[in-house]
């Protein structure tokens, strides 16, 4: 029998300005934004310079290139997940099963960083 699982959105905070997984926070205090203090400067930047431009002060402004690169990437990890169905659909075993979902994750946590 299969044990039910439901998915739960991710808790895990994360940088606002790279989307990259902030460490565990430590003690109390006002909450991190930022995983660096470059991260928080840049963020004050482009705040700065949108503003009276009407574009949100928390837009993710990407150039074109990170645009390309990013399609790219998901498109890969689109690959990766379909390798992983076709060997499941397959009667893969567990072990290669394993191993293709350690690629899967490996890319997915390479393009998590959103800029
Ligand atoms: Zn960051």
């Amino acid at each position: 029998m299969l044990a039910q699982e439901t998915l739960t959105p991710r808790q895990a905070p994360v940088c606002q300005w790279c989307g990259r997984e902030l460490p565990e926070q430590q003690g109390r205090g006002r909450k991190r934004k930022y995983c660096s203090a470059s991260c928080k400067q840049r963020a004050y930047e482009q705040r700065h310079n949108l503003e009276s431009t009407g574009i949100p002060a928390d837009s993710v402004v990407l150039r074109p290139e990170r645009v390309d690169e990013l399609r790219d990437e998901v498109y890969e990890l689109k690959c990766a997940a379909e390798d992983v169905r076709t060997a499941a659909a397959e009667g893969a075993d567990a072990q290669e099963l394993r191993h293709l979902c350690d690629e899967l994750v490996a890319i997915a946590n390479r393009i998590e960083k959103l800029r």
